[in-house]
């Protein structure tokens, strides 16, 4: 336990162990503690988006998570068992990232190696410790902590609530959780399947009449991960077990159901925290939000948040910069978050609904898109965009400075293909200069990386200019861009959110 922490982050699942890491190796001092014995056991979330990886290199974990998953090769659109489509997964992301393709690494596994990582760094979770309330108490969050049945209060700057839907960090700042539940059930399912529609290198899209479901490679490639929705009449007469809804799988999909590791009903639901901040409190991951497992957003959009808010955090705790930085966490990544659980909603209820009109998109519309994706290569780029997570830009974020060239402040750093990985999300900030720069900044701002990069064909196609230059926040979005001309306004900004 550190007793100097002014942070204390509450929960252990992907979110918050990401978080300790950010914090970890910035020499932040935390707690982060968990109510559960040991890290979770169940596969859940198992994609991982590039976004992600870019932001483990730094961590040296993009490698680990990558040679340990699954790279899906194809994702293949069946009706009826008949092929209808494919589009190739494995390299749809091409030109866009150093990592242009998608990962499939189970979300225990996936825990285990962050685990590791944050060991390394000499910190440890503290297990079996509940939070169960806060209060705010002579500037500071005054929190009651159990153990082993014994309350204790501790005090902390900030208490960061990454403790998953049913939040009680969240409903002890009072905060209201917008939205609701759908209707449906869903299954989780992973097991060795045997059948037309299950692939050791590829995912499946599986629709007919009545069902559909998703079958994805898992761990040694024997085992398959199914997700799907409980049909109907099994709803109605409340039957969520796997020996009633096995027959009707193996039968819908002309599968042979071998052996199960895993399965698990459950509610999905849309909802968004009406604060990501309130006072000194701050919510990430399912905690802030939740909604369906379509494109597996969930857990990448949680991590997401924690690289965010960790960086700002260092910058307010040990660089003194001001505390409105810490708001722009949620002007980002509210907005953010509302977007996707519009857009997954959406795309849940075209699925999802028993409607003729949606069973004709299931079966004629959506294999007709697939293949005209399979085709085009513009269309796979759209579709990895949005998958990957690699859009997100933060347009209206207070933290844009001047954007006086053709990418924008509040964009992701383009990836430039051929180069060596200079723009490294290290964790400090950096600035990536063309030409030469006065040799005032070395001295001014040592809090800078200054990144010489070369000018190449492919940098000029990724949309930088030669006599711009690009001040990169920590997590790797553009900060200020323009002429060195302007010099004293980059000096302005850097004063106020650099140091
Ligand atoms: C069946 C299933 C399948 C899923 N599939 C996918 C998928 O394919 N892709 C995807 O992206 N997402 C998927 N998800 C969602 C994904 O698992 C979550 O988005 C992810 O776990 C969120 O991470 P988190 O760290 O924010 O919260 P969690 O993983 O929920 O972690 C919260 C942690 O907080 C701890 N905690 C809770 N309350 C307290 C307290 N009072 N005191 C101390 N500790 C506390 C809990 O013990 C837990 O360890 C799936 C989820 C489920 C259930």
């Amino acid at each position: 336990m550190n007793k100097r922490a002014e942070i204390l982050i509450v929960g252990a699942g992907p979110t918050g162990l990401v978080l300790a890491l950010e914090l970890a190796y910035r020499n932040i001092a935390f707690r982060i503690i968990d109510k559960n014995e040991g890290p979770g056991e169940s596969s859940r979330a198992m994609l991982v988006v590039p976004k992600v990886l870019e932001s483990y290199r730094k961590f040296k974990l993009d490698q680990a998570v990558i040679s340990k998953g699954i790279r899906p090769e194809y994702i293949n659109y069946y009706v009826n068992s008949e092929k209808k489509a494919d589009i190739p997964l494995g390299i749809m992301g091409k030109g866009m990232s150093a990592y242009p393709y998608v990962v499939t690494f189970p979300q225990d596994e996936h825990e285990k190696v962050l685990l590791e990582k944050l060991e390394e760094k000499c910190h440890t979770v503290e297990w079996q410790t509940t939070f169960d309330s806060s209060e705010e108490s002579d500037g500071k969050n005054k929190v009651s902590l159990r153990k082993n049945d014994e309350s204790t209060d501790a005090f902390f700057a900030y208490v960061i609530g990454c403790d998953g839907a049913s939040s009680t960090v969240r409903k002890s700042a009072d905060i209201h959780f917008t939205g609701d539940t759908y209707e449906e059930i869903f299954y989780v399912l992973d097991a060795v399947v045997e059948g037309r529609v299950i692939h050791e290198e590829s995912g499946s899209f599986s629709f007919t009449e009545d069902y559909f479901a998703l079958f994805f490679p898992l761990r040694n490639k024997e085992t398959t991960r199914i997700i799907g929705m409980f049909p109907p009449d099994l709803v109605e007469k409340e039957e969520f077990s796997f020996d009633t809804l096995k027959p009707r799988l193996e039968d819908a999909f002309n599968i042979s159901i071998e052996s199960k590791n895993w399965f698990s009903d459950y509610k999905i639901h849309r909802r968004t925290a009406e604060q990501f901040r309130k006072g000194n409190i701050f919510l990430a991951g399912d905690a802030a939000h939740i909604h369906s497992p379509a494109g597996g957003q969930g857990m990448n959009l949680g991590i997401g948040d924690a690289v965010n808010l960790g960086w700002k955090l260092a910058a307010v705790l040990k660089q003194g910069i001001d505390d409105t930085l810490l708001d722009t966490y949620e002007t980002e990544r509210k907005e953010l978050a509302e977007s996707i659980v519009k857009r997954t909603d959406n795309a849940f209820k075209m699925v999802a609904s028993q409607s003729k009109m949606s069973e004709l998109v299931r079966t004629r519309l959506v294999p007709l898109s697939a293949k005209a994706a399979g085709r085009s290569e513009w269309i796979q780029s759209q579709m990895f965009k949005v998958l990957s997570q690699l859009y997100v830009a933060y347009d209206t974020s207070p933290l844009n400075g001047d954007s006086k060239a053709e990418i924008k402040t509040g964009s992701r750093l383009p990836f430039a293909e051929g180069e060596l990985f200079e723009f490294t999300r290290e964790a400090g900030w950096q600035l990536h200069v063309f030409n030469a720069i006065p040799g005032r900044f070395n001295t001014d701002f040592r809090s800078v990386e200054i990144v010489k990069r070369r000018w190449t064909d492919k940098a000029r196609a990724a949309g930088f200019e030669k006599d711009k230059v690009y001040l990169v926040r920590p997590d790797g979005y553009i900060g200020w861009t323009g002429k060195l001309e302007s010099i004293d306004n980059l000096f302005e900004y850097m004063k106020k959110w650099v140091n």
